[in-house]
């Protein structure tokens, strides 16, 4: 049986729920390498609710300062690094400051490793994820156009340091591919921990979406497929539904069925939570199926909002197969080229990109 905490937090009072964690899953810190990994998936404001808040990280710094480790490190490959390398986007989404003494640009070394799956047989990782005796992971509460659901096992995607995350994407080169590859990259290294900044969550069409919804929890556990399947059943999916769920569960990683969670606090489906587009209206009762969801996937297209595009070309440079260019100062899709990988979506900093 998987255990899965749901503690009520505030950015400004999340030390029980942080404390509460550490003793539901125990981790024996005295004298080892600590990696603590959040989502700094790009350069926005912390009130932006696209990264993990860093007073998560914050109150988790300090509880782990208290734990006698040899050694704690503060690190993520950002997937968006639109003011260009990794520390920039740390000091401008407040993770910097929060990691303090603590952050290290884990981007700069990485091992090449042997790599068991359909989509490659190498991959560099970052020296310090292999390295690490206990890594502890810090996803965000939010959705996801393309996995429908950005929780743990999708955070493991920024152990990959460079260009090796866009390149994934056109490896995997359509929705459904990529649901198995990010799981395959989850197991190089699996987390020990995972805590959740569920207090500001993202709806609608994350990951960089501008609807933002307060839960006010801290989660967490030990096993992400429970973790994530809660997720899931919060914003009104049935896990089974998730191609990457179902992957991570043959693979042996765990389980998602209700019968094999015991949740830790209070759970609720919260009302009215707004799916990403791949995943809206079907209702409640009967969420799409996987297979409907990336047929929706595989025929949108991203254009961007002429209101708010600024024109800077950022998202034609980072479309890992080309499939954009500028034209008349707006960015413009060659439909058949395009992949629906989302990098666009996550790199621009104006928010100004949809995937209809
Ligand atoms: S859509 Fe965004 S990233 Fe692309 S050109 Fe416009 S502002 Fe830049
Ligand atoms: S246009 Fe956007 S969604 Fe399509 S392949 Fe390029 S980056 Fe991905």
């Amino acid at each position: 049986m998987h255990k899965v905490m749901i503690h009520p937090a505030e950015y400004h009072d999340c030390s029980e729920a942080i404390n509460l964690a550490l003793s539901l899953f125990p981790l024996k810190i005295k004298g080892k390498k600590v990696l603590v990994k959040p989502n700094s998936i790009n350069g926005s404001e912390p009130d932006q609710g696209a990264v993990t808040h860093p007073s998560i990280l914050e109150t988790l710094l300090k509880k782990l300062e208290q734990s006698m480790a040899a050694e704690i490190i503060v690190g993520d490959n950002p997937g968006a690094m639109e003011y260009g390398d990794n520390e920039e986007t740390f000091r401008r989404n407040g993770l910097m400051e929060a990691a303090g003494k603590y952050y290290k640009n884990i981007g700069s070394e990485a091992i090449d490793v042997e790599v068991s799956s359909q989509f490659f047989n190498h991959l560099s990782v970052s020296k310090d994820v292999l390295d690490a005796d206990i890594f502890i992971s810090l996803p965000k509460f939010k959705t996801h156009g393309l996995t429908i659901i950005s929780g743990a096992i999708k955070n493991s995607y920024g152990i990959l340091p460079g260009a090796q995350k866009g390149n994934g994407h056109r490896i995997a080169g359509n929705p459904a591919r990529f649901h198995d590859l990010i799981v395959d990259v989850f197991g190089l290294r699996v987390p020990d921990l995972f805590i959740v900044d569920a207090v500001m969550g993202m709806e609608g069409n994350g990951p960089v979406s501008k609807d933002l919804r307060y839960i006010g929890q801290v989660m967490a556990s030990d096993n992400a497929v429970a973790l994530d399947a809660t997720i899931a059943r919060m914003m009104g999916l049935n896990p089974a539904n998730l191609g990457f769920l179902e992957y991570a569960k043959k693979q042996g990683y765990g389980d998602y069925a209700n019968e094999a969670v015991e949740i830790i606090g209070n759970f609720t489906i919260i009302p009215d939570f707004k799916l990403p587009p791949s995943a809206e209206g079907k209702g409640r009762e009967l969420p799409p199926d996987f297979k409907e969801m990336t047929q929706r996937l595989t025929s949108m297209r991203p254009s961007a909002d002429q209101n708010l595009c600024l024109g800077c070309g950022i998202c034609v440079e980072k479309c890992p197969v080309s499939a954009l260019s500028m034209i008349n100062d707006l960015p413009n899709v060659t439909p058949e080229e395009c992949i629906v990988c989302f990098c666009c979506q996550e790199n621009c900093p104006e928010r100004a990109i949809q995937l209809r």
